[in-house]
């Protein structure tokens, strides 16, 4: 087993950590499938509005991959089909009624052994579990054609706040080993990290744990890991999945029915009691949050992790491949004068406040940014927080200027798009966005 130690890594001290219990919520009526929160994704329909649909049913397909399928999560009728701006295929609602279930093989560890790579391939792709890998270096959808140079699994999600290894592993241990056996045929360079005295890689998985991971955010990342672990030029266009997503494969095999439960973390500082959740896939986030928030104050929902999450909203979904809704206070009024204060109560990656001097305490972080965008101040903080060695104050500038060419001189495609050159940013400039549309750019020029 090797270790790791992870450059610029920081922890956002952010309070609300969910506690270690799980409650179940999987009674609900309406679920929905959100191809657009699946990055590189061009969906195309399979259902019709009033259409009836089993669990594990193909609702969409990607246009340029057809075999890959997004499928529904539960037995039901086809609602409503949602377009957002240019027509873009936003989600599928689906009221949930009956319990048709599509069924595929199932496996034994000894007929999973015997099964080749290229049936195996076909199967995960029909499956609906195929969105759950994330290709380098533009961190999308896998494609289904050709080799596949490394899988990168990460068994510890270190984004405020995503589930705890320990909570998702329970019980599923046997799940995980099998979903990696299947990811061994499809690769033949699967790389397992785990976080440095974590109790889960140092027991029961420390067989199959190839790299120990020392470091904060976003050490344990899977595409921080293969940045740093990788042995060539060949690992750059790895895969990268989830520990939950590798158990959800290994269920998925031993079952043949689509695993249409995930445990998800609702958590930060507006929640009441942080906890662990088991929802259904694709849960409306309001009926998840309800009850369960401070709403004496407007808050934001976000759907994923705080620093790579998407502004959901409280009448949205949750996407497939989101597994935690963290809750902030969203419109936070302006201090008059604020310049002038010390800052006691006030996080601060700078030190330009008093609340530095405050040691290991976890701050309540609301969306105010104290203004709009200011021009870069060269402070060089956003240089120092980043894990892939990029300078993204000079990245930003290239990417301005529309220049390619300096931009991937620049490690353009090394950005593992974890978001915190945006957060210490005291400009706020949104530089992780403008790095991800570039990257988008080219890829949609190379398609
Ligand atoms: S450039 Fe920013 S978003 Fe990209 S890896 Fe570095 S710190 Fe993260
Ligand atoms: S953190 Fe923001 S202001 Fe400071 S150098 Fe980077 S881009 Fe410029």
């Amino acid at each position: 087993m090797k270790t790791l130690k992870v450059p610029n890594t920081y922890d956002i001290s952010l309070s609300g950590a969910p506690s270690l219990t799980v409650s179940e919520f999987l009674s609900v009526s309406q679920v929905a499938v959100l191809p657009s929160t699946i990055s590189h994704l061009k969906p195309k329909l399979t259902v019709k509005i009033g259409d009836s649909v089993a669990r594990g049913q193909a609702v969409a397909f990607d246009k340029l991959s057809p075999e890959v399928k997004l499928v529904s999560p539960v037995s039901g009728t086809v609602k409503d089909i949602v377009y957002g701006q240019k027509r873009r295929l936003d989600a599928i609602l689906i009221s949930c009624s009956g319990d048709a279930v599509e069924t595929h093989s199932s496996y034994t560890k000894d007929t999973l052994n015997s099964l080749d790579a290229a049936t195996l391939k076909q199967l995960l792709l029909k499956s609906g579990l195929w969105p759950s890998f994330v290709a380098l270096p533009f961190m999308g959808l896998a494609p289904a054609e050709g080799d596949v140079p490394a899988i990168y699994v990460a068994v510890n999600d270190d984004e405020p706040f995503a589930p705890h290894a320990s909570v998702v592993l329970k019980g599923k241990q046997d799940q995980f080993r099998f979903g990696l056996a299947a990811l061994k045929k499809l690769s033949k360079s699967v790389v397992v990290s785990a976080a440095m005295g974590n109790e889960i890689a140092g027991t029961a998985l420390s067989d199959v744990v190839d790299v120990l991971v020392e470091g904060k955010y976003p050490a344990n990342q899977p595409a921080t890991v293969a940045y740093n672990a990788k042995p060539d030029a060949t690992h750059n266009k790895a895969w990268t999945i989830k520990c939950q997503d590798v158990i959800a494969i290994g269920e998925f095999l031993s079952t043949g029915v689509f695993p249409n439960t995930r445990v998800i973390a609702l958590a930060g500082p507006k929640v009441k009691e942080p906890q662990h959740m088991r929802v259904t896939v694709g849960s409306p986030i309001k009926d998840v949050v309800a009850g369960r928030c401070d709403d004496s104050v407007a808050l934001r929902y976000i759907a994923g992790g705080v620093l790579t999450g998407r502004n959901a909203g409280l009448d949205s979904y949750l996407g497939f491949n989101e597994n935690a809704i963290n809750v902030l206070q969203d419109e936070f009024d302006s201090e008059f004068m604020n310049f002038v204060g010390l800052g006691p109560k006030k996080a601060t990656y700078s030190r330009a406040y008093l609340g530095a001097a405050m040691g290991a305490k976890k701050w309540d972080y609301h969306t105010g940014v104290n203004g709009s965008a200011r021009d870069c101040v060269a402070c060089g903080y956003c240089a120092e927080v980043c894990s892939v060695g990029i300078l993204p104050q000079f990245l930003m500038r290239n990417v301005v200027a529309g220049d390619v060419d300096e931009s991937l001189a620049h490690g353009l495609l090394d950005c593992s798009e974890c978001g915190l050159c945006t957060f210490v940013c005291p400009s706020k400039i949104e530089l992780t966005d403008m790095f991800v549309s570039q990257k988008t750019a080219l890829l949609e020029e190379t398609r």
